[in-house]
């Protein structure tokens, strides 16, 4: 495997081969004993076109924490901004040979022309609203941690369904590892087809709720949608936004999960984003190191 763009192109073997390297490498650094060299002398370009606080700083610490030299390229500074073109910069850039691209893109499949010019391993870390392929891999680490697997595990994603990389990405991992996938989101934010047919759609959270192991939040992705899809935040909230008093009537077991940003009180209510009992959060976060190092590890330490 040369890059990591999309879990579509993942089967079920090598999905296991990065979780259980992140596996491997989180019980490292528990006990304070790993490859801090193993990337040494790699340097690595991160070249983000889309704002991003977890991922962008994750994939810097993961890469530093291996040993590598990071290169953060800011497309504001950049000649982009002077009028030159996507593939014009892609291809200055490439020239100077990195030894891996770790990017984020509006554009759908902006990665893929990418990895099509570069010489080196290309990491997407998000593009359009088609695949975030890290954040499912360092999700689904979560639950493993949790569960202790993802076979037969109810999960249920609620939001922007149509709009959010974070659910395309997720969908997929979980389905392919066996876990039973649902989705809630009003009429207007459910795309018509989902990626794999058992994939179950309601429209009220008392409907699809009931029996979840796991509950995942998105957040409304405001800047994908060409017109004003919802009337307001709190419309939304009223019918959608996950409360402690919904969990507990419709899904008492169930955990919390969400890739942030937290847009607290729309998607979810402050007394579940901040219980240490229900809310997985900050694990995902912590996750995310581990897992992006294994992406590293794998793909540029080869
Ligand atoms: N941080 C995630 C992403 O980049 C989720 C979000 O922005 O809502 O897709």
């Amino acid at each position: 495997m040369q890059h990591l763009l999309g879990i579509n192109e993942l089967d079920k073997a090598q999905i296991e081969q990065f979780l259980s390297r992140a596996q491997e490498i989180a019980a490292q650094l528990k006990k304070g004993d790993w490859d801090n060299e193993r990337l040494k002398n790699k340097i690595i370009l991160h070249l983000f076109f889309e704002h991003s606080t977890r991922t962008l700083t994750s994939f810097e610490i993961a890469a530093k924490r291996l040993g590598a030299q990071v290169v953060n390229w800011n497309p504001e500074t950049s000649s982009l901004s002077k009028g030159e073109n996507f593939i014009d910069t892609i291809e200055t850039l490439t020239s100077m040979k990195p030894d891996a691209i770790v990017m984020r893109h509006a554009d759908y499949g902006a990665p893929l022309t990418v990895a099509s010019k570069a010489k080196c391993p290309v990491i997407n870390g998000g593009d359009s609203w088609r695949e975030h392929p890290t954040q499912a891999l360092l999700d689904a680490l979560t639950m493993i941690d949790h569960f202790g697997g993802l076979g037969g595990l109810n999960v249920t994603i609620i939001g922007d369904i149509a709009h959010s990389r974070v659910a395309s990405s997720n969908m997929q991992l979980l389905t392919k590892m066996g876990a039973n996938v649902r989705v809630i989101a009003p009429k207007v934010l459910m795309p018509e087809s989902l990626p794999f047919d058992n994939i179950k759609k309601f429209h009220t959270l008392k409907d699809g709720l009931p029996n979840s192991d796991v509950v995942m939040t998105l957040r409304l992705q405001k800047e994908r949608m060409d017109r004003a899809l919802i009337s307001s935040d709190e419309a939304y909230f009223n019918e959608f936004g996950l409360t402690l008093n919904i969990l507990d009537k419709y899904a008492p077991k169930a955990v919390v999960m969400d890739p942030g940003p937290l847009v607290r009180n729309v998607q979810i209510a402050d007394d579940i984003a901040e219980d240490p009992q229900r809310s997985l959060i900050l694990k995902q976060v912590a996750n995310g190191i581990p897992t992006r190092m294994a992406v590293l590890d794998m793909l540029v330490g080869a």
